[in-house]
Order: structure tokens, then sequence, then C-alpha cells
């Protein structure tokens, strides 16, 4: 889950982190008195979207400007003339694609002179199996540009569970080469992102750029955050900052009925149970020539009416030409997925090819509710027969 730029900014300072003032807008209306509140003379107003290279990005719309997503403004009223220009418009960048997204919400924020821009991030490295930090002195531009080009600028340091140390804070402010007063900021921000980073199970913590300001210090100039789904009970404030526009309507149906479910842009739609089974599934798809339309894991205790929704967000997906159920009933048994597909297909229909492998618990009570259902299922033996057959009706 992913959260706004101004919501990771608010999180860090409460962490005692250095960012600007700022103000939200989310209605044109409120924009003058939001930079009135701030101390100007400079304004930055950013469109808020979970996506990054605003700044380099572009409006669809004539009417929100030639500029991009980060937009500087001298006096209060153009600061409010630049959030009404952005609001409600379609801002494509690197990251987006090319629909990009609509702005529902634009940040106005204190300008700051820069100095430098420095690159800093936090991730679970797979790798070590620890939290490291990667930091490099060439901020503000694609840091894989950075990695490809000269990765001799960018250090990566994992930082031991047992805790970070005051040596792990001076191997990265001397890696950003800080001095002064900057050094000294650096030296307590480290262990400040470290803390929040794991207190809240973040999954990735960016900044970029980091910045050292004209007057020696530093500053959080831009902030993306990410946290681990697997942790969100524990996080019910993080919850609450979710933005569910910004979220793939498919994807947000799915977790309210609790499916691991991840939209992809293949044709065929994969109904499995167990990720690994499902990843599989998706392998052998592939593998015969077509493209997997999603990962769904339907779980392991799936109900009937868990069965009969997770359908219905495949075929709600105007890529599938195709279903692959495929379920190895263990926990799970095969008749209640049985029952679950043949409801789903009487409640809105069967329009594309339908394939059904089974095996497992109550295999043959599951096969027979197919079988009497009178639907149109194409059943298959095992999973390479049902992956073949499903790759040739579609092509068909
Ligand atoms: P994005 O990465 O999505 O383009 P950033 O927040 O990194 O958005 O902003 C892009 C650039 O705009 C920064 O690298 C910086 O040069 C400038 N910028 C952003 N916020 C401010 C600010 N408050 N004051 C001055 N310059 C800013
Ligand atoms: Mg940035």
């Amino acid at each position: 889950m992913n959260i706004h730029e101004y919501q990771a900014k608010d999180l860090l300072k409460s962490y005692g982190a250095p960012v600007a003032a700022g103000a939200i807008v989310l209605d044109a209306d409120d924009a003058a008195t939001a930079a009135q509140g701030l101390p100007g003379p400079l304004y930055v107003v950013k469109a808020q979207i979970h996506a990054g290279g605003r700044g380099k990005g572009h409006f669809k719309e004539a009417e929100a400007g030639e500029k991009g997503g980060v937009r500087l403004a001298k006096t209060v009223d153009d600061a409010a003339a630049q959030v009404k220009a952005m609001l409600g418009h379609t801002l494509v960048t690197k990251q987006t694609g090319d629909e990009g997204k609509v702005v529902g919400r634009v940040y106005i924020e204190d300008g700051a002179d820069i100095d430098r821009e420095l690159y800093l991030s936090l991730l679970v490295d797979r790798g070590t199996g620890k939290v490291a930090f990667i930091a490099s002195t060439e901020g503000g531009m694609d840091i894989e540009e950075v990695a490809a080009s000269t990765p001799e600028k960018i250090l990566t340091l994992p930082i031991d569970p047992a805790g970070m140390t005051a040596e792990d804070a001076i191997k990265l402010v001397e890696a950003l080469k800080l001095e002064g007063a900057a050094r000294e900021d650096g030296l307590k921000l480290m262990p400040i992102l470290y803390t929040a980073f794991v207190e809240k199970d973040m999954s990735m913590l960016e900044i970029n750029p980091l910045i050292v300001m004209t007057d020696g210090h530093l500053r959080v100039l831009d902030a993306k955050v990410g946290f681990d789904p697997n942790a969100s009970f524990r996080h019910p404030d993080i919850e609450q900052l979710r933005d569910e526009s910004e979220e793939d309507p498919l994807e947000r149906r799915a977790s309210e009925f609790d499916l691991s479910y991840i939209k992809l842009d293949g044709n065929i739609g994969c109904m499995v149970n167990g990720a690994g089974l499902a990843m599989a599934t998706m392998d052998i798809v592939k593998h015969y020539g077509a493209e997997p339309a999603n990962f769904l894991d339907v779980g392991g205790g799936a109900t009937k009416e868990k069965v009969t929704e997770a359908f219905k967000i495949i075929t709600s997906d105007p890529g599938v030409e195709g279903i692959l159920v495929n379920i190895f009933g263990g926990i799970m048994k095969c008749d209640v997925i049985a029952e679950g597909v043949i409801a789903a297909v009487k409640e809105t229909g069967l329009k594309v090819p339908l394939v059904v492998r089974l095996e497992g618990t109550n295999v043959d009570a599951g096969k027979k509710i197919i079988n009497e259902s009178g639907l149109d299922v194409i059943a298959a033996d095992d999973l390479d027969d049902a992956a073949k057959k499903i790759v040739a009706a579609v092509s068909k």
C-alpha cells in the first residue's frame, strides 16, 4: 500500500525529520487560504499522485497548462492559479503509463533554496535479509540511470536487525559528502528514518531528492513510502491514509473480500488456490503461448461467496478472453469451488471459454456439480491439459 507525498512527509515529520511547511488542497476554492498560511515568498505547487516523475510529467488537458506536476509560484495568487490548473486533470509521467492519473489533491509547499540534490532510500534487501539504505550524491534524477551508468556513486548499506549504529549513520553522511550543519542534520536523520521504517512496517521509503539548502541544512524534499500490506492490521493509522482513487478498482474490490489479486495485462483469467500453484499456473499459461490476465489466490479456506466474488472480478476485466480455474483441493474443497463458479456464472453469464481443473478433496462431488450444471465448461484432467485447452480455446 502506498501513500501520497504529503502524507509521507507528515509521518516523517512526526518522527522529527526536516520537512518544509505545506498545505494540502482538495478543493480549488481553498487554495489561496492554504497558500496564505505558508511563509512564502516562494511556493512550490505539487500534484499528489501515487507515481514519481511528476516534475518532468505533462498534463493531458490543455487548460492545465504546459508545465508538469511540480510548479514554482511567486505569489499566493499564482500558487492558487496553479492548484486550479492541476486539480481534476490528468498527469502523465514515466511511472503512470500513457493513461496517466487524475490529480485529486495538490500540495502547496514552501519553496526551498537548493544547493545540492541527493538520493536516499530504505528498502527490504531480500539478498541480505536486512533493511538497507541506498545513498547517492546523484539525487533528483532517475536512480536506475545512475545505477546503470555510475554504480560507484551508489552506496548500499544493509543494517543489522539488532539496530542502527552511529557508524552506519557516519557511513551514510560520508557517502552523501555532507559537511557542517548538513552532516549534523544527516546524523540525526538516518536513525529517524530507520526507526520510522521499522516501526511502521514500510516496504520502501524513498527520498529523492534529499536536499542541502543554501543555508547549509538538510531537507526532505520528496518522499515516497510503501507499506507491507501483511502488516496493515498493526497500523490502523496508516490504513486511514489510503486513497482508494489511486488503486486499481478490481484490486480494491478483491481486497474487500480478502482475495490476493493482482491485475496483469494478459488474456487468460486465472482462479487458483495457493500462491505457489497460482504462479505455476501463470507460468504454464505463458509456456503455451498466452498471457495471464491476473494473479489470483482464493486462499485455503475460501467460502462459496468468496469464490463467486473472485470469479466476478475475473470476468469484469475486459482483457479476459478465457478463464482457467485450477484448484488443488486440500483444506479447500472442490465442491465448494464448483458451487462458487456455478453461482457466479449464473449471476454474470459466461461470455468466454472456461476450463476447470479440479483435483483433491471432494473432487468427484466437484466434477459432478460442474457436469450437471448444464454450463459450457471444458473439463481438464491435469494442469498441463488445462493450460493447453484454455490457450487453444482463446486462439480459435
Ligand atoms: P517528482 O520526483 O515526482 O518529479 P519532486 O518532489 O522530486 O517530484 O520534485 C521534482 C523537483 O522539483 C525536485 O527535484 C526539486 O528540484 C524541485 N522541487 C520540489 N519541491 C520543491 C520545493 N519545495 N522547493 C524547491 N524545489 C522543489
Ligand atoms: Mg522526486
